[in-house]
């Protein structure tokens, strides 16, 4: 049958995308492993330390820089994420016009200059990346929302400033009034630090904004990446300003990482486009999500408190401090627990809200709720979406022959049925009583067709199994199409338009709103 023959067409072409996707992952994880390698063997001499840590840094920023261009490049449909991909790029190419330049004065002259133009490509990307995180798109919030995500944020990155305080920009600005270092040079000392908290800052924005479900993948490798690279900027500032960093410590292996990632964010952002609609309704949905985020900011700076106390009280301060950091994470893990009941509860209610109880899929409400996204993003884009409205023929004369439980297998077997035949991104809905409604975003008439055909042949292929019968059933579909030109109310009038079609066409068919033709019987 066309359909089967057309799906392991498809299922190839997955098969042998899915190869070539993996090709600079894996040349990305290879080139790390030689330079991890080359740190634990510590090749050459002192010398070559510097220029081969200095080269083979050179290649990864450049990288990073072209991948999210290509992200950008990739993201036509979705216009602000292409511009924070673009503004990404701008950092990674800033960052490696930094390393160019540090590769020029360190292997080349063998001089080691600071401050030195490297440092204004190195400080640029920081402004640029986190101007590049803010940028993603985000799903729109009430200002209670808005309230609390502020708060989470702030929870998190005055956490983590505390920590980068501690452990370098304080010790950084003692050391540097000791030294009586030149003011440009203290500068800098601090701008790099700083700059960290602000990709810090805007990488808390982001989870925030898109809690745990709503991330897809390249957001989530990106920030992993981002995270690691700023935890190598920290200890290899604490190493410098304990005078232990060497150009073959094992910190550049963390920033060798973190840019790794990055890459693999960026090469599989460049792949996938964030049209997809069902994503864009987990943000909406995850939006209200809960993090542990802000109570590990907290957790952290309550144990850097305990530490520095630890060094430098009196013992009765110090249990004092113990206690209330005690108490503090009680008071916090009973609030996180019940915040986690209620969202449980939030997602019981919510799925009963959407669902229809008997068949599984969205209810009506649902299907409007998604339809009017799908629609709202096809008007933007002129992407076409698909409606198809499919009933089952003489449902009354099955229920009247085998009663209604039989009826209620039917209908559940025959959604069944039609979900196996369509895309994981389209939604399927029980419109009302023996009605459902399929919503195919990103679908040409080509496809809505062969989808149309395909549902009306997995029904009628072979008999419905329940029990004590066995049920021949047949269904009716009407499609219509829109690319942007119409609302959803008009274009489901055009579907109801070509299913009423199909019925007086002698049912077991298909018909597309714009022929008005029974197309290609299915079927027996
Ligand atoms: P047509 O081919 O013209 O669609 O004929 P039909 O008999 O399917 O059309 P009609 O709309 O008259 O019948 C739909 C029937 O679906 C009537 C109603 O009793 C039945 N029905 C609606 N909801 C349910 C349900 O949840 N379970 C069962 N078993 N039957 C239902
Ligand atoms: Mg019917």
């Amino acid at each position: 049958m066309e359909p089967i023959r057309l799906g392991w067409r498809a299922g190839r072409r997955a098969v042998a995308g899915s190869a070539t996707a993996g090709l600079p992952v894996i040349l990305t994880a290879l080139y790390v492993l030689a330079f991890c390698a080359w740190l634990v063997g510590r090749w050459g001499g002192p010398a070559d330390a510097a220029v081969i840590s200095d080269a083979a840094f050179l290649p990864m920023s450049l990288v990073a820089a072209l991948f999210s261009w290509r992200a950008s490049r990739r993201q036509r449909r979705d216009r602000r994420t292409a511009q924070a991909w673009k503004l990404i790029a701008v950092s990674y190419l800033c960052y490696w016009a930094g390393d160019l330049g540090w590769f020029y004065f360190d292997a080349v002259r063998g001089s080691r200059p600071y401050p030195s133009v490297a440092d204004i490509g190195y400080l640029s990307y920081y402004p640029f990346l986190a101007a590049g995180l803010l940028w993603l798109p985000a799903a729109r919030r009430t200002a209670r929302e808005r309230a609390v995500l502020a708060m989470d944020t702030a929870t998190v990155t005055i956490g983590s400033f505390l920590v980068i305080w501690y452990l370098t920009i304080g010790p950084t600005i003692r050391a540097d009034a000791a030294q009586g270092s030149a003011w440009l040079a203290r500068i800098l000392d601090v701008a790099y630090p700083l700059g960290d908290s602000i990709v810090l800052f805007a990488l808390a924005v982001v989870l925030f904004r898109r809690a745990a479900g709503g991330i897809d993948s390249p957001l989530v490798t990106l920030s992993i990446g981002l995270a690691i690279f700023v935890v190598a900027d920290v200890i290899s500032s604490r190493m410098s300003l304990d005078g232990t960093y060497t150009d073959s410590s094992w910190v550049n292996s963390l920033w060798m990482v973190g840019q790794a990632l990055t890459i693999v964010s960026a090469h599989f952002a460049g792949r996938s486009s964030t049209k997809n609609l069902a994503g864009r309704i987990d943000i909406l949905r995850t939006s209200r999500q809960v993090s542990r985020l802000p109570y590990l900011a907290v957790a952290g700076a309550l144990t850097l408190l305990i530490i520095v106390s630890v060094q430098q009280l009196s013992n009765s301060l110090i249990e004092l401090i113990v206690g209330v950091a005690v108490l503090t994470a009680i008071v916090a893990m009973r609030q996180l627990a019940t915040i986690q009941e209620n969202r449980r509860l939030m997602t019981e209610l919510r799925h009963a809200a959407e669902t229809d109880h008997l068949t599984g899929v969205a209810n009506r409400a649902q299907f409007f709720a998604s339809g009017l996204l799908a629609f709202e993003a096809s008007r933007r884009s002129s992407d076409p979406v698909g409606l198809l409205m499919i009933d089952i023929d003489h449902f009354k004369s099955i229920n009247d022959s085998y009663g209604h439980a039989v009826g209620d297998s039917v209908l559940q077997q025959v959604t069944a049925r039609i979900c196996d035949s369509i895309r994981d991104s389209d939604v399927v809905a029980r419109y009302g009583g023996d009605e459902l409604a399929v919503l195919l975003p990103s679908c040409p008439e080509s496809t809505l067709c062969e989808i149309a055909e395909r549902i009306a042949g997995a029904v009628s292929d072979s008999a419905i199994a329940c029990p004590n019968a066995a049920v021949a059933v047949t269904v009716s579909v009407g499609a219509a199409r829109s690319d942007g030109d119409m609302s959803l109310i008009e274009t489901l009038a055009l579907a109801d338009h070509a299913l009423y079609q199909t019925k007086r066409s002698g049912r077991n068919s298909w018909s597309m709103h714009e022929h008005l033709v029974p197309a290609i019987a299915t079927g027996t």
